[in-house]
């Protein structure tokens, strides 16, 4: 069957008067992200409260429909078969054929539901559901009527041509990226943050990123790790500015003057200090990490205390309460996880200590961190000045 438009629906809740254009907007702009490099021409546009994708010439289905999938926002993406108004009785054999070809088995209850955009359409709704109806139930024994609970809806709108649509695609749900600002996500090469950052995306948050990387105990590749997952999220949330840093001298700072089992939480907590710094930099609300309670040494809840304790900005933490097996589910539906598992070192497993504190106590690591005074803000300042930016797309 040869889809001419989708009509896209979006969850209303919340977004009357002023705040309306703002959502529709980002949706339009997210939309023609999505498709920019589907095969096809498309025309986005708004009409009525409601969103049209018109699909000019050759197109490929599951490729537009896969791109869709992945705006957030979109609660339903709905291919519209489009008719030329030739009159009622040409309607009937059009919508009959429609459903002859959209539906192989034709065993299940339906409804017809009609919209007259067109006014001066010689018959109202309801005479256009019950005639197109009757039509239906004519034609295919099979199928029967259920007002109440249909298998199918079928969905007339009578504008200058007939709009017909009678399935509908689940969309992504949450909120266009760009309706809620910009969050600076903590990107390693692990299962848990691009998890972290789909998430935070998902309530229309745009996400820039960073990754500390340690050449040369971490590699080119595990940096082309990050770069991969970062690509990935960008499905979703749009493009991303990805800052590496190159993290080597302040860890080796660090594991030369303090306690070797303080290393992870000193570590982290320079990390936070870092990414705040680019966060704040480029107008960022707020931190995201991939942090679950208890989940390793480094995320009980004393060491996110002491973690946490730098921090100026807000954190977010989306799957503080997820399980490992959780965020697996979640990272191989977003299609991250095949890229997360493949072995490549992470800086904080090569400086990371056999027995690290696992309850570690702020003021203790706030003194351990003064033995750091000599040369650290230099270090750090270096760090900033040499970050490498890559605009992922
Ligand atoms: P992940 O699977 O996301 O790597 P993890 O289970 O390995 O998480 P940690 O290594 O303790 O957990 O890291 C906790 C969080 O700190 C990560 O989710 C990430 O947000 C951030 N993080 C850790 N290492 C890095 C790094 N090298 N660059 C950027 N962020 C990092
Ligand atoms: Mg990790």
């Amino acid at each position: 069957m040869r889809f001419h438009t989708f009509l896209l629906k979006y969850g209303e809740i919340g977004i009357k008067g002023k705040n309306r254009y703002i959502f529709e907007d980002a949706l339009v702009r997210q939309v023609r992200y999505a498709l920019r490099e589907a095969e096809g021409e498309f025309s986005v546009y708004k009409k009525q409260a409601r969103i049209y994708i018109d699909c000019e010439g050759e197109y490929d289905y599951e490729e537009t429909v896969g791109q869709l999938k992945k705006v957030f926002g979109l609660v339903g993406i709905c291919p519209v078969v489009r008719f030329e108004d030739k009159g009622f009785d040409k309607l009937k054999k059009d919508v009959v054929a429609y459903m002859d070809e959209m539906y192989e088995d034709k065993q299940f209850t339906f409804k017809v539901e009609s919209r007259r955009a067109k006014k001066t359409y010689p018959k109202n709704s309801m005479e256009i559901s019950r005639d197109l109806g009757e039509a239906i139930l004519e034609s295919f024994p099979g199928i029967r009527v259920d007002v109440h609970h249909p298998d199918v809806t079928v969905n007339i709108e009578i504008r200058d041509e007939v709009y017909v649509y009678s399935r509908i695609i689940p969309g992504a749900g949450g909120m266009p990226v760009g309706t809620n600002g910009k969050a600076m996500l903590l990107l390693s090469g692990g299962i848990d943050s691009p998890v972290a950052g789909y998430m935070i995306a998902k309530r229309g948050v745009g996400i820039e990123a960073v990754y500390f990387h340690a050449p040369p105990y971490t590699s080119e590749r595990a940096k082309q790790k990050v770069v991969d997952l970062a690509q990935k999220v960008a499905r979703y949330s749009g493009p991303v500015k990805l800052h590496v840093v190159n993290f080597t001298d302040i860890q080796l700072y660090i594991y030369d003057k303090c306690p070797h089992d303080e290393l992870t939480i000193i570590m982290r907590r320079y990390m936070m200090r870092i990414a705040e710094h680019f966060a704040k930099e480029d107008a960022c609300l707020g931190l995201i990490t991939g942090e679950s309670i208890g989940q390793v040494a480094s995320q009980t809840m004393q060491s996110l205390a002491a973690t946490n304790d730098v921090c100026t900005m807000p954190v977010y933490r989306p799957l503080i309460g997820f399980d490992k097996q959780e965020i697996v589910d979640v990272a191989e539906k977003i299609d991250t996880y095949e890229t997360s598992i493949q072995p490549f070192e992470d800086c904080c497993t090569i400086f990371v200590a056999k027995h690290p504190v696992t309850k570690p106590n702020t003021e203790v690591i706030r003194r351990s961190e003064e033995r750091l005074a000599e040369k650290i803000d230099a270090l750090v300042k270096t760090a900033l000045d040499t970050v490498e930016v890559i605009e992922i797309r």
